[in-house]
């Protein structure tokens, strides 16, 4: 209770399975009494793209142009565009960061990634030499929930799509690691659209019956041999 908690959810539709999982999870998740803010990238029209509109005012070195380096720069003067500073505001708040979606070509969907792309910025999330354990978002949870299309059968380590850690390899340890913030078991829901509606249900139910414990689970081991092993 009293935990604050970040959805961010990236469905175009409210009617999708997706859509289904997110409001189980803020209906289950207030009534625990945590605070739930959700993000939802395309209500928003979450703009994806890491271009120079990330920057108010002069640039660090106009003559040829360094996201990684304009944006930390402003950073540290407080010079990113509105909607980065929210995002960043809601991240600083949050004891928890769920990430809500469709699995894309092996990863997140690109509005998804945009965001990791344009709000987990130098200075904020990360520093010079402060990564993985030392990362700036310490203290913090992530849990990345997500359908598919290809069954578990298929994301198993001798199935044609290889095990499931591997797509998990990135957003995992190279996001959320990287950046300090500890890792929860990710949810992921297999082909919810080639499933009975019965099956549908019962994975629905499983998330709001894995959420009412979240809060007593422990991190994974976040190291190599989690994935690879
Ligand atoms: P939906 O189609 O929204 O939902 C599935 C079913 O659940 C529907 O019948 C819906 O009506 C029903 N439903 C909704 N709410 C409820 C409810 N409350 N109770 C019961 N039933 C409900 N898949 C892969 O495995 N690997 C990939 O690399 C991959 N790449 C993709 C790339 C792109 C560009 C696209 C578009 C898809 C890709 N997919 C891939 C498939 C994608 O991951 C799946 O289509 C997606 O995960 C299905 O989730 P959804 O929420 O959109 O499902
Ligand atoms: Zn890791």
């Amino acid at each position: 209770p009293g935990k604050k908690v970040l959805i961010v959810y990236a469905h175009q539709e409210p009617k999708s399975f997706n859509g289904a999982l997110l409001k189980i999870a803020v209906e289950e998740l207030t009534k625990q009494g945590c605070s739930v803010t959700v993000s939802d990238l395309y209500a928003m029209q979450f703009e994806p793209r890491a271009t120079r509109n990330d920057i108010v005012g002069q640039l660090h070195n106009p003559e040829a142009f360094n996201y990684g380096v304009e944006t930390w720069e402003a950073y540290k003067r407080g010079g990113l565009s509105k909607d980065l500073v929210e995002e960043q505001k809601k991240v600083q708040e949050a004891d928890l960061l769920i990430f809500q979606f469709p699995l894309f070509w092996f990863n997140m969907p690109a509005i998804l990634k945009g965001w990791m792309d344009r709000v987990l910025v130098q200075g904020f999330a990360y520093d010079l030499s402060k990564v993985y354990d030392g990362g700036l978002l310490q203290d913090k949870l992530s849990l990345f929930s997500f359908t598919t299309g290809g069954s578990q059968e298929m994301f198993s380590k001798e199935g044609i799509g290889g095990d499931i850690r591997y797509v998990l390899w990135p957003m995992q340890h190279g996001i959320m690691h990287f950046c300090g913030v500890k890792v929860l078991e990710p949810h992921i829901c297999y082909a919810p659209e080639n499933v009975s509606e019965e099956k549908r249900k019962e994975m629905l139910a499983a998330w709001t019956q894995r959420l009412k414990t979240l809060w007593k689970e422990e991190p994974i081991d976040c190291s190599p041999e989690w994935y690879f092993k």
